[in-house]
């Protein structure tokens, strides 16, 4: 590598996605965890009228992105004890970049290090490394995915330089479990000098939030997404709700024009119309329960109970997950391989019954 480059960089891998040139046209995407329906019709031409209309292109984004922030502090209040102020909310380019700015604000330079709970979401880790920050990785209960309370503790009293970031989520990806009361309970006796992120991505599936717990924790974090329930994946929206201070030094730390002007009318009409969007969800979980009963009278593997919109499950021969990946893809179903198993997202109604063929035939097949 070039000796301008920096050399950890070289060992470095990037979070991977498929390349399209690599799959059949007609592929049913189950790998990522998007919405399998798009917005409606009428909702995309109300977008659009709205750009036709309204919006300028030749004029830079909204920087400060206040009447989005407005409109998620009344959607955030309403699932919460206490209101939520827009001064609490930062938006990112998805949680993606309000994650990087977390770690800007808190570990980079060699002030702290991160901590995650593994097997969980690889973007903390891989956005960490990028910014030569050092990543400590306990183990989770490989029968519970529970956290492991008494080794992150061990690590937390030894790591150097001191974590600054606990990543946690609820429910955790790819596993699917919610938090514990136990886990909540340690979370909330945690040290204020680290802050602590709970990322519920998948909040609109599983219903649980712990936002009320900010009034009492000025040291929490909460990240939320526009990627997963509200449809919009394709315009990278994503926020924070934490304390005021915590807020305004995130706010310091991103690109000034941080999110496309289309992407915020996006996420508003999204929110306008949450009740049209959101009323899907439950014929989503639906067909997760009846794919998990499925799943669960295969004596081949083991599946996990899950609160979001996807399923995680493990061969019991772990040497056949690759094979049986490898299988659904040529036959035209992505999943994702991951942390010995295979994650599942759930889809239309079709594409899991075309799921469900093809992994059945996958069984006879390949193990
Ligand atoms: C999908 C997902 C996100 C969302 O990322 P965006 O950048 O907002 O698309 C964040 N965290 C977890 C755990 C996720 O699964």
């Amino acid at each position: 590598m070039a000796t301008f480059l920096r050399p950890e960089l070289s060992n470095l891998r990037a979070y991977s996605t498929l390349t399209s040139d690599s799959l059949p046209p007609e592929v049913d995407s189950l790998d990522t965890n998007e919405f399998p329906w798009d917005l409606p019709i009428a909702l995309k031409e109300r977008l659009a009228q709205q750009y036709v209309s309204t919006l300028a292109s030749h004029r830079y984004p909204d920087s400060h992105h206040w009447p989005l922030r407005q409109a998620i502090a009344r959607y955030v209040s309403e699932h919460s004890p206490t209101e939520i102020s827009p001064h609490q909310i930062a938006v990112g380019n998805g949680s993606d970049e309000l994650i990087r700015s977390i770690l800007l604000a808190t570990a980079i330079g060699g002030y702290g290090s991160i901590l995650v709970a593994e097997p969980t979401f690889s973007i903390y880790g891989i956005l960490a490394q990028t910014l030569g920050i050092p990543v400590y990785r306990a183990h989770r209960d490989p029968e519970t995915f529970a956290v492991p309370i008494a080794e992150v503790n061990t690590l937390l009293g030894q790591a150097h330089p001191p974590v600054r970031v606990l990543f946690m989520l609820q429910p955790n990806s790819p596993t699917g479990n919610p938090l514990t009361a136990a886990e909540v309970d340690w979370l909330r006796q945690l040290p204020e000098d680290i802050l602590v992120v709970i990322d519920e991505a998948y909040f609109e599936f599983c219903g649980k939030t712990l936002v009320g717990d900010l009034t009492t924790h000025p040291n929490w974090l909460i990240l939320r997404t526009f990627s997963k329930a509200f449809r919009l994946a394709g315009h990278r929206v994503g926020y924070a709700i934490a304390n005021v201070d915590v807020i305004a030094v995130l706010e310091k730390v991103r690109l000034p024009y941080n999110l496309p002007t289309f992407s915020q009318v996006a996420a508003r009409v999204a929110l306008d119309h949450r009740q049209e969007l959101l009323a899907a969800i439950p014929t989503l979980l639906a067909e997760r329960e009846r794919l998990y009963e499925r799943l669960q009278a295969c004596p081949q593997l083991r599946v996990w109970p899950s609160v979001a919109n996807f399923l995680f499950f493990r061969l019991r021969e772990p040497a056949q997950t690759q094979p049986l990946w490898e299988f659904l893809k040529k036959q035209g179903t992505l999943v994702r391989a991951i942390a010995g198993g295979i994650r599942v997202t759930i889809g239309t109604p079709e594409e899991n019954q075309r799921f469900w063929q093809r992994f059945e035939q996958g069984l006879r097949e390949v193990l």
